[in-house]
């Protein structure tokens, strides 16, 4: 018999997994407070431009193929996903520029020039990121949340090779010598909100997903893949209520997650709850203070979390033939960068930039002779050490100051402009201090740390999404709506060994 699950937030985790909930035959209500739908993944209109406003770099296409194939749809009938190219245009302090591109003609022939040395190295690393998918994905990727049995069962010899005790930039410079290829390969940390100088050599994995499968970008703007999972999910018969805040999640006494309480005091009854709100908010702001485990909101809201970003939309006039799509503008000094943010908790001084402009792709995102820059600096998360209500203005000065240096000048070319700052993410979202992906992943723990996905205490609520199993990024989020909606339909089944109410059954299958 089919059961109701509401779900509570309608950001890519929760309509992915609203989409396989559906698919399975369950009656599903995704409640939004936002008046659209994507959650991080937002679109801004203004003035005849058109900004994605958060994502911009779509990776594993075969993830998104996979949630269509579940619900009995095929991918290309909804979206066309265009192979991006070049992948991303690095530009150096030096006066560098260098593609990073799927012809490994062009690709090896530019490492030539910076190092001949490197043409190996670089190949090396690609072999070597491509052995840390196959190794390390079924059990910290695809799978369930990875516990130390899960290691124990990965072959000792590709362990090993592995090297899981350096960091990604230790791991990175046995492979390449020159600083130029060092700094790229680094900024993959910033993928999941952490720094190369402290982050796992395990995380180079991302950049298996990128420079050996490519980056995807979907016709009309990032926000269509939003769009197209509400489409989706509504055609499966998902009832998607935007503008519709849930106050608290209602626990029953015997410790079961029974429904929600609307902003407005509606209340809607439900055979589970799945969150898909930052699990640190929903611990503090959602649940009720007794049903909560305090232990793991200690342990959450104590975690350093993942870095922010500072935001800029800007309506350009004039078109800048020497851009990309995707481009990065590097700082001279990228180990203070991280140290700026994950020591001190402030913005760089000297910031890394990255702009995206979809009007390369789609040239009706900005009005004829213009383009739409979405342009992102590495922040720290919303904390004590900087405020950005005083700051934001005198930032946004040294973020263009900075592409001025570049020979990119155009403060004086901005005819429409937007500023976002981590406290506005955090308000936007719900998510933690404003992070973009969780707790941070600087800790080779990290990945063993991050919430269950049944709460340890509550029967019947579950969360999905960027701060859960296997963490943020879009293909990430829709693992992680997989998860959940099989963990509830498994928990749902009639066979099911889960008994409504036993919260002490539900913790005991967590630990196991
Ligand atoms: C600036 C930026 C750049 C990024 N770049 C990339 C990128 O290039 N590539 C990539 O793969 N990923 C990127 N990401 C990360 C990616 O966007 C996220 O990991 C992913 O979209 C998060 O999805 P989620 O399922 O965790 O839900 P979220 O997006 O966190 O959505 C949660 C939803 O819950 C809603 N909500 C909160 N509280 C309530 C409540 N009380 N009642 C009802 N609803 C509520 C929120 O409004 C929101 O819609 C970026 C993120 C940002 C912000």
């Amino acid at each position: 018999m089919s059961k109701t699950v509401v779900v509570i937030g309608a950001g890519i985790g929760g309509l992915s997994a609203a989409i396989r909930l559906a698919a399975a035959g369950q009656r599903v209500i995704v409640l939004e407070k936002n008046a659209a739908v994507g959650g991080k993944m937002g679109e801004v209109l203004r003035a005849g431009f058109r900004w994605d406003t958060g994502p911009s770099v779509i990776t594993m296409h075969h993830v998104f193929e996979d949630l269509f194939r579940a619900a009995g749809r095929r991918l290309e009938d909804y979206i066309e996903l265009l192979p991006v190219e070049p992948l991303t245009r690095y530009f150096y302090p030096d006066g560098t520029v260098l593609d990073v591109t799927r012809d490994l003609a062009r690709m090896v022939e530019q490492i030539r020039r910076l190092d001949e040395h490197d043409v190996e190295g670089y190949l090396a690393y690609l072999s070597y990121v491509a052995r840390l998918h196959r190794v390390t994905g079924p059990a910290f990727i695809y799978g369930a949340p990875p516990t130390w049995r899960t290691v124990t069962q990965v072959a000792l010899a590709d362990a090993l090779r592995l090297e899981p005790w350096l960091t990604m930039d230790a791991a990175i410079r046995r492979y390449v010598r020159s600083p130029h290829l060092r700094q790229l390969l680094g900024r993959f940390a910033t993928y999941v909100g952490g720094s190369p100088f402290r982050a796992p050599a395990t995380l180079n994995v991302i950049a298996h997903v990128e420079l050996n499968e490519g980056i995807w970008y979907p016709r009309g703007g990032i926000y269509a893949i939003a769009a197209v999972l509400e489409r989706l999910a509504r055609e499966l018969g998902v009832t998607i209520r935007t503008g519709c805040a849930v106050k608290q999640i209602h626990v029953s006494a015997a410790s079961r997650a029974t429904g929600v309480i609307l902003a407005d005091g509606e209340q809607i009854a439900a055979d589970a709850v799945l969150s898909n709100v930052d699990v640190a908010h929903t611990l503090t702001n959602l649940l009720p203070r007794p049903a909560v485990d305090l232990r793991q909101l200690r342990a959450i809201t104590r975690a350093d979390p993942s870095c922010s970003g500072f935001i800029l939309l800007l309506g350009v006039r004039g078109e800048f033939p020497q851009l990309a799509q995707h481009n990065i503008f590097f700082s001279a000094d990228y180990r203070r960068e991280f140290d700026d943010i994950f020591r001190r908790g402030v913005p760089p001084d000297e910031p890394t930039v990255y702009i995206a402009i979809t009007a390369k792709a789609d040239p009706d995102h900005a009005p004829a002779g213009h383009e739409n820059w979405f342009v992102l600096v590495n922040a720290p998360a919303a904390g004590p050490g900087f405020d950005w209500e005083r700051g934001k203005a005198g930032y946004r000065d040294r973020v263009l100051a900075t592409l001025a240096r570049f020979g990119l000048d155009v403060r004086d070319r901005l005819v429409a402009e937007e500023v976002f700052t981590p406290a506005d993410l955090a308000r936007q979202t719900g998510s933690w201090r404003g992070a973009l992906y969780g707790a941070s992943p600087n800790s080779a723990l990290a990945a063993f740390r991050r919430p269950p996905v049944r709460d340890p205490r509550v029967a019947g609520l579950y969360y999905a999404g960027g701060t859960t199993h296997p963490g943020g990024g879009v293909p990430m989020v829709i693992l992680s709506g997989r998860l959940a909606a099989q963990t509830i339909v498994d928990d749902c089944a009639p066979e099911s060994t889960f008994r409504q109410g036993d919260a002490s059954l539900t913790a005991r299958r967590n630990a196991s």
